[in-house]
This record gives structure tokens, sequence and C-alpha cells, in this order.
């Protein structure tokens, strides 16, 4: 399965990331203002959430071999 993993030292608390998830992965905890991840099985490993943390603090770790893109799929497409 995907991964997600937040430096809350680095987390400012902006939200980007939870609005850069067009599937709805991330959920936004507004009581501590950070963001939570309950449907992480949904990711797509698109990386916006991660691109759009502009102080670095969130980092996404792809499962290359979960369903959305087995290994085998991506290997056999390269010509
Ligand atoms: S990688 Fe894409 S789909 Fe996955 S949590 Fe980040 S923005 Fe959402
Ligand atoms: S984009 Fe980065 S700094 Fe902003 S809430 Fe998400 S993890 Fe925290």
């Amino acid at each position: 399965m995907n991964t997600i993993i937040v430096n809350p030292a680095l987390c400012t608390g902006c939200g980007a990331c939870y609005r850069a998830c067009f599937v709805d992965v991330i959920r936004w905890n507004k009581e501590k203002r950070k963001p939570e991840f309950p449907y992480i099985k949904d990711c797509v490993q698109c990386g916006h959430c991660e691109i759009y943390c502009l102080t670095k603090a969130l980092k996404l770790i792809p499962d290359y071999d979960s369903f959305m893109f087995p290994r085998e799929v991506i290997t056999t497409n390269i010509r």
C-alpha cells in the first residue's frame, strides 16, 4: 500500500496538500490543523500532495506493486 509521511516539525497547517488531492484521500483535521489519510488505499500516486507542500513536510512513498500500477504493467509497457 502507498504511504504518506508528514514531518510535524515542517508542517505549517496550510492545507495545500488537502486541497490538492482530487480523489479525497486526504481529510483535514480542523482542530489540529493537520492532514489525515484515512483513505490511503484509494491513492492514485499522482504526487500532487507532495508537490504542493512548499515546506517539503509531506513525503509520498508509492507502492508500485499495489493494484493501481502493478510493476509488471509498468515494465511491460516500456519500449
Ligand atoms: S498522491 Fe495524489 S491521490 Fe495520493 S494522496 Fe497525494 S494527491 Fe491524493
Ligand atoms: S501542504 Fe505540507 S505544510 Fe501544508 S498542511 Fe500539507 S503537509 Fe502541512
